[in-house]
């Protein structure tokens, strides 16, 4: 899976950073996390195409995370896209965008599915399994897993050679579940290998249901809108800080951290994402257009795209 995030800044944006948008790329198909004002300009930039946007998975209503959508969702109309658009959001995003989307007459030539959610539910998009979870923000807020698809266990090919099965061809026989030679596929190939798991915060203060959800995952991409000098602040407005966000990840056993949804007070992002490296080390923080790519051997950094980079 890739992980592009369009926009990392918490409230407003500034000349450097765009508000929340983070694209996770699996195949041709892409989920949009939040949809900040901007994004689809962001997306235009980078090397992800916005007509392949699968799903739009809104953490809370706050501007910072939707004023991005009915923009999106116009022009993908406006750019003859004939696929079903899912969107995603806590209770009243339909509402939110029914009146956004009435008001600027941006009605869609697609079809868009709403769905409103409060944690608990697991919605499969195309292929993709995507679990949500409730968070503590203040106002409605959920978090979502994003789970790749599972693969294909891995074929012992020496195995299957000792066990007289040779050709190559018989190799894929195998490989297709049938049994050759009297050799079953499950006595030389793996079990199957479950996808990956992305998860995302949006906005919160850290909460037990985000604990239970995040467990295991391979990122966590998560806000860190403070560092821990401010954590008062961040306890009044409902947010977590850089070293919070690390102590959950540490807790969760997960194996990488991505924060994002970063203060502008703060023009020296490697403060922060030192903070959270004292406590998880496996600590990045985001840039605007940075894209991670998740492999089975780890999270690797492949730099900022920009339109001659992409
Ligand atoms: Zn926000
Ligand atoms: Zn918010």
């Amino acid at each position: 899976m890739e992980i592009l995030f369009l926009g990392t800044s918490a409230a407003v944006p500034s000349k450097e950073h765009s508000t929340s948008c983070i694209a996770v790329r699996s195949g041709s198909d892409i989920i949009l996390l939040d949809c900040g004002e901007g994004s689809q300009r962001q997306l235009m930039l980078s090397p992800f195409s916005f007509m392949k946007i699968r799903a739009v998975l809104i953490t809370h209503l706050h501007g910072d995370h939707v004023f991005g959508l009915p923009g999106l969702l116009q022009t993908m109309s406006l750019s003859n896209r004939t696929d079903p658009l899912l969107v995603c959001g806590p209770p009243g995003v339909g509402a939110a965008l029914e009146a956004m989307m009435s008001v600027t007459e941006g009605e869609t030539q697609y079809p868009v599915e709403v769905r409103e959610v409060s944690g608990g539910e697991s919605l499969d998009v195309n292929g993709l399994t995507v679990t949500v979870y409730a968070t503590d923000h203040g106002i409605a807020s959920v978090g979502y897993v994003v789970q790749d698809r599972q693969r294909p266990g891995k074929l012992d090919a020496a195995k299957a050679r000792s066990m007289g099965v040779t050709s190559g061809r018989d190799m894929a026989r195998l490989k297709n579940g049938e049994t050759v030679n009297g050799v079953r596929p499950e006595d030389v190939i793996g079990p199957v290998i479950p996808g990956q798991r992305v998860a995302y915060s949006g906005d919160t203060r850290p909460c037990p249901t985000e604990d239970e959800a995040v467990r295991g995952a391979d990122v966590i991409v998560h806000e860190a809108t403070y560092m821990e000098s401010e954590a008062a602040q961040a306890v009044d407005h409902f947010h977590t800080t850089a070293r919070q966000a690390a102590e959950i990840a540490r807790d969760a056993c997960a194996r990488h951290l991505i924060l994002t949804h970063i203060s502008n007070r703060y023009d020296d992002r490697s403060a922060v994402e030192a903070e959270a490296r004292s406590v998880f080390p496996e600590s990045y923080v985001a840039e605007d257009m940075g894209l991670f790519t998740l492999t089975s051997a780890g999270l690797r950094y492949d730099g900022v795209r920009t339109p001659e980079n992409r």
